[in-house]
């Protein structure tokens, strides 16, 4: 299958590269939105213990600076997205903090990493109109990891001494792996 319709996963290169701005915003544009909410929402349909809160144009082999994230993280059956072209953070503070952290492209694990809990950001929305957003808490954390995905980032590249990997296993429980084989897993994906 043609992989601009899929997610893609590590090791995959795109996931390395930075994504370019988009201008301007073209029906393209909209069709990439439409085409990663679908995708998302697919996936997320084929993995029983997951939820596809946001996901970046990059994993699905786009490269260009789109993201989109989920309208309630709380409720399932809400299947809408905003979409945000073009982010930039504008202030990250607050002291750094440590949790859970799943991604599409790094399928089948969880990593604890550290993330600010309070951000500002800049962005465009589909029409064009400049947004800003302040989050906390998770929003602040899906935004980062988004960040991160246009620049070339993944959350394993977050990891530090203290950050944890985890394997989901079939039945959706988290197993923590030994510092050797969180080493060995993530620089295998990172390669
Ligand atoms: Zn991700």
């Amino acid at each position: 299958m043609n992989d601009r319709h899929q997610i893609i996963t590590l090791p995959h290169p795109s996931l390395h590269k930075k994504s370019a701005k988009v201008f301007p915003i073209t029906k393209d544009t909209q069709q990439t939105i439409v085409n990663m909410t679908t995708i998302g929402l697919d996936w997320e349909d084929h993995h029983a213990h997951e939820v596809t809160v946001g996901l970046a144009a990059v994993q699905i082999n786009k490269l260009e600076k789109i993201i989109i994230i989920r309208n309630d993280f709380d409720n399932k059956s809400d299947r809408t997205f905003r979409a945000l072209i073009n982010p930039v953070l504008l202030k990250a503070d607050g002291k750094k903090v440590y949790e859970l952290e799943g991604c599409l492209s790094v399928a089948g694990f969880y990593g604890r990493v550290k993330r600010y809990p309070n951000i500002r950001i800049k962005a465009l929305d589909e029409q064009g109109s400049v947004v800003k957003i302040s989050a906390t808490g998770f929003l602040a954390r899906l935004l980062q990891h988004e960040l991160d995905h246009i620049n070339g980032k993944t959350y394993l590249d977050r990891l530090d001494d203290n950050g944890e990997l985890y394997r989901m296993m079939p039945n959706g429980k988290l197993n923590l792996l030994t510092d050797v084989e969180a080493e060995s897993i993530s620089s295998e994906l990172r390669r």
